[in-house]
Parts: C-alpha cells; structure tokens; sequence
C-alpha cells in the first residue's frame, strides 16, 4: 500500500471522482479531493499532502494563484504539484513551471498517463540527491562528471561548449523534469556569453547534434521548453 497522500483539486465532479477512483486502486488510500481552490489552500494548511493534483482552470482562486501561493510559502514549497490544464493553457503551464510546479497533464488524459507522471513525480521526490565534487551522473551511455566537466558517450569525450555543457548538466541530472527556456536561461548565465532563450533552442540544436543518436533523450515539450526523457 502506498502511504503517500495525494491531494486532488478538480471542480468537475466526473473527472475528480475518476482521478480518485484510479488512484485508489493503484494503492493510493490517503485521498483527499476538493473542488475549490479555497479548499484546497485549507486541506494543505490542516494536513500537507505528498503530492497535489491541481486542475488549473477553477472557480475563485484559479490553480495558478493557488501554486503560487503555496509555492511562495516556506511551509509549502516542498510539496510537489502537477498541474492539470486543458490544451490551450500552454502559457500557464509556462507560468506555473516557472513558479515551481513539478510537472503538468493535459486534458483529456489517460488512466496510465496519470499514474506515470504521479508515480515518477514521488519518486523524483524522494530520491532528489545534491552533487558533491566527484559525483558521477549515469545516464546509459552517458557518463557526466560535473567535477572535471566531462561528458562521455559510449566511452568517447564530448567536446562540448560552455553553454552545451550546462544545459546538458541541467536536464540529465532530472529526467523528466521539463524546464521552460526561460528556466534555463537562468541556470546557465553568467557563461560565455549572454544567454537568451533564443539562443538555448540553438544550444540544443548544436548539443543534440554532438550527442547523435542520443541526442533524442532532449525532447523538445511544445510551447513549454525542454526535457531529458530517459526512458525513450
Ligand atoms: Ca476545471
């Protein structure tokens, strides 16, 4: 049995009672479901879920401002939340990333989409490690040594730029983990030269290229930014 607790906001009652529903028969018995953004504000303050499936589109406070409020709160950032938005909330989902929120599903979306993402989203949690000078980051082929810059693919050196090397660093160390271009500008600056997010879809084109035929684990998330996809 899973132990975690998972908060579901959704105000349209058909899809929260079939979230619920999926996810209680997956093992997840610590469920609590609300339909307002009010109420879940509430349900997080009285009891800190795990996890928070937030629909983004709400009466009252939207599930934006709900992120923001709880991402802003030193008692509440820590909680991961996955956003659930509809098609045409891109541009939310752009905002809500760069707020902090974890990961986001689109409507309408599989039983075994949300599952995935739910699980892979605890499990980053748990196992989300700090680099010490020395660590390696395995990737299948590829061997990262942030220490000595290094990269390594199928035993052969990368000969990687500055830029190249550090968003590769980036996104390997959290696969699945998207990051809008606008995230990592502000991880990579202060580089070799003024980073823009023009300039990062750039980066990427030169850095795929170099990678070869790995080059696809940089997946590009439409409208959003960027990802490692480790499992494809
Ligand atoms: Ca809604």
């Amino acid at each position: 049995m899973a132990k975690e607790k998972i908060l579901i906001v959704e105000d349209e009652e058909d899809i929260r009672e079939l979230v619920k529903y999926n996810l209680e028969r997956e093992g997840y018995t610590s469920l609590t479901a609300v339909e307002t953004g009010e109420e879940a504000l509430t349900a997080v303050k009285n009891s800190p879920p795990d996890l928070i499936l937030l629909d983004l589109m709400l009466p009252g406070i939207d599930g934006l401002t709900v992120c923001r409020k709880l991402k802003s709160n030193d008692n509440t950032a820590h909680i991961p939340i996955i956003m659930v938005t509809a098609k045409s909330e891109e541009a939310d989902v752009v905002v809500g990333l760069e707020m902090g929120a974890e990961d986001y599903i689109v409507k309408p979306f599989s039983t075994k989409v949300m599952l995935a993402r739910v699980r892979s989203v605890l499990r980053r949690h748990s196992q989300e490690e700090e680099l010490s000078p020395g660590d390696v980051i395995r990737r299948n082929n590829l061997v990262i040594t942030p220490g000595k810059r290094e990269v390594r693919l199928d035993n052969q050196m990368l000969d990687l730029t500055f830029t190249e090397f550090e968003i590769l660093l980036l996104l390997a160390r959290r696969p699945g983990w998207v990051y809008t271009r606008n995230q990592i500008v502000n991880e990579v600056k202060g580089s070799d030269y003024p980073v823009t997010e023009r300039a990062i879809d750039v980066q990427i084109v030169g850095l795929r290229k170099k990678l070869g035929v790995y080059g696809g684990k940089i997946e590009t998330i439409r409208g959003v930014g960027y990802r490692f996809n480790n499992e494809n």
